[in-house]
C-alpha cells in the first residue's frame, strides 16, 4: 500500500511549493513527487515538509557527558582535558548503559529533525576483545527507528607508533583481518531497510598510512563510504609532521591516492591540502556546535566550498542536539572569523540553501544513502515543521527557509518520517508508527478542512 502526503508547503530543492504530493511506496521509498492531484492524499494542514536532516558524524555515547567538563577551576581546559572526561565516561559504560544512552541520543536526534545518523563507532568492547558494544548501538538505532550508517572504526594506536593505553583499549581493532571479520559479522545483523555500514579509520593517530590504504582499498571494493577525523587539533598535525614529514591530510590523500572520502573537522587544514581534497571529490564534515564547545577553532572553508554540495554536518559529541543550530553556526563561524556576512553563498547569493544542503544532500552523499532530497528513488525520510509556530508564523513562503535556518529551533519540528514511518516529536525511544498508522495520523491532521 502506498502513502500519499500533501503538506501545506513542500521543499522541492529550490523553493517551498504548495500542492505538492509525495507518493511513498510500500518499501518506504519516494515513488513520485509533484502536483499529482490525487484524491487519496493525506493532507498535512499547517505543516511544511523538508528532507529529513542527515547527521553525518556522531558519537552517541558522548551524550552521557551532559553537564560534565564545563567548569574550569584549574584554569582553561582544551580538547585534551575534555578527552580525559570522555575516557572516564568510557570506563563507566557497559552494553546496557551504552544502549540506553545511544537510544536517548537517537531519540533526541529525531526530535531535532534528524532522520539518518552516521554513527562513527569506535567504542567496541565491554570486556577486552569481545566487540559486545557494537550490537548495543545497532539495537538502539532500531529502537528509535532512525536510519543508521554504522561508520565502523578502526583504532590500532594512540598516536603514530604508540600503543593504546587505559580506556583506549576498549576501542582496539587489533588486526585488519579481525576488523573485516567483525564488519562481515555486523553486515549479517543490520536491518536491511534502515541500517548500512561505512568504514572509519579513526584518525592518523589511530591508523598508520599503510593501514589506511588497505582499509580504503577494501572499502572501495565493497562500495562502502570512508570517514576519518582530520586535523581537528594542532597537536595531531605536529605529531604527523614529526612521524611522516607531512600533514595528516597530505598523508591520508597520499594513502588513498587522492580518492574521495569524508574528512571530519578539517579545522586546521592548509588551503592547498583542502583544495586537493575537494578536487578529488572529498566531503568536509563540520560539527560547529562541538567544535565550538571544544574550542577547536574555525576552518577556512572558502576553497573547499568552491564546489557546492561538498559540505556535510555532524553533531559529533552531541553536547547539544539541534541541526538547525548546526546549520546556522556553519555560516556564523565563517562570519565571525572573516568579519563578513554571507560567507557560504550559492550561485544566486543565498546562504540558507547551502546550509540546508549540507544538512541533507551533502550528508547523504557522505554516508552513501539515497536520502537528503524529496525526489523519486530516495527514502521517504522527511521532517515536518509547524508553520504556526511563533518562529515561523506569518513568514511568507519565499522567506521561510531563511526564517527556519536562521531563526528557529527544535520547537518548530512536529515530527519525522523515516522510510514513510511517522514519529511525533517528543515521543522518546518509542512512538514509531506503522505506515498504516502514519497514514491515519496524516488523515487526522487533515480533519476539519
Ligand atoms: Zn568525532
Amino acid at each position: 500500500m502506498s502513502l500519499v502526503l500533501e503538506a501545506e508547503l513542500t521543499w522541492t530543492g529550490a523553493e517551498f511549493a504548495p500542492n505538492v504530493q509525495v507518493v511513498v511506496d510500500g518499501a518506504g521509498r519516494i515513488e513520485q513527487v509533484g502536483a499529482l492531484g490525487r484524491a487519496d492524499a493525506s493532507r498535512l494542514r499547517g505543516l511544511a515538509l523538508l528532507p529529513g536532516f542527515v547527521d553525518a558524524h556522531s558519537h552517541a555515547f558522548q551524550r552521557g557527558l551532559r553537564g560534565l567538563g564545563e567548569a574550569f577551576p584549574a584554569g582553561a581546559g582544551s580538547f585534551w582535558s575534555w578527552r580525559e572526561a570522555m575516557y572516564a565516561l568510557v570506563d563507566s559504560l557497559d552494553g546496557k548503559t551504552l544502549r540506553r544512552l545511544s537510544a536517548r541520543a537517537f531519540a533526541e536526534m529525531r526530535d531535532a529533525g534528524i532522520t539518518t545518523v552516521g554513527e562513527f563507532h569506535y567504542l567496541h568492547h565491554e570486556r577486552e576483545g569481545d566487540f559486545a558494544l557494537d550490537q548495543a548501538v545497532v539495537e538502539a538505532a532500531a529502537d528509535v527507528g532512525i536510519r543508521l550508517v554504522l561508520l565502523y572504526s578502526y583504532y590500532a594506536t594512540g598516536a603514530p607508533g604508540r600503543a593504546l593505553e587505559g580506556g583506549q583499549r576498549r576501542f582496539a581493532t587489533p588486526s585488519l583481518d579481525g576488523f573485516w571479520h567483525q564488519v562481515d559479522r555486523l553486515a549479517g545483523v543490520l536491518a536491511p531497510d534502515t541500517q548500512t555500514l561505512g568504514i572509519a579509520p579513526h584518525s592518523i593517530r589511530a591508523a598508520s598510512p599503510a593501514e589506511i590504504r588497505l582499509l580504503y582499498e577494501e572499502a572501495r571494493r565493497r562500495g562502502l563510504p570512508v570517514h576519518l577525523h582530520v586535523e581537528e587539533q594542532r597537536r595531531e598535525i605536529e605529531e604527523s609532521l614529526a612521524a611522516y614529514g607531512r600533514t595528516p591530510m597530505a598523508v591520508i590523500l597520499d594513502a588513498v591516492q587522492g580518492g574521495p572520502f569524508t574528512a571530519v573537522h578539517c579545522t586546521h587544514s592548509a588551503d592547498q591540502d583542502l583544495a586537493r581534497f575537494v578536487a578529488g571529490g572529498g566531503i568536509v564534515c563540520l560539527c560547529p556546535l562541538t567544535e565550538g564547545n571544544l574550542g577547536d577553532g574555525i576552518p577556512r572553508l572558502a576553497r573547499a566550498h568552491a564546489a557546492r554540495g561538498r559540505l556535510a554536518l555532524g553533531t559529533d559529541s552531541n553536547a547539544r542536539l539541534a541541526m538547525l543550530e548546526e546549520m546556522r553556526w556553519l555560516e556564523y563561524g565563517q562570519r565571525l572569523r572573516d568579519e563578513i556576512r554571507g560567507a557560504l553563498p550559492d550561485p544566486a547569493g543565498n546562504i540558507a540553501p547551502t546550509l540546508l544542503d549540507a544538512a541533507t544532500a551533502g550528508g547523504a552523499l557522505a554516508l552513501g544513502v539515497p536520502a537528503g532530497r524529496i525526489a523519486p528513488g530516495c527514502w521517504a525520510d522527511l521532517v515536518a515543521v509547524d508553520l504556526g509556530a511563533p518562529a515561523l508564523a506569518d513568514v511568507p513562503r519565499e522567506r521561510l527557509l531563511e526564517a527556519l535556518v536562521f531563526g528557529a529551533g527544535n520547537e518548530v519540528i512536529t515530527g519525522t518520517y523515516v522510510g514513510g514511518r511517522w514519529r511525533e516529536r517528543g515521543s522518546g525511544a518509542t512512538g514509531i508508527r506503522t505506515r498504516d498508522e502514519s497514514s491515519a495520523l496524516a488523515g487526522r491532521r487533515g480533519a476539519g478542512k
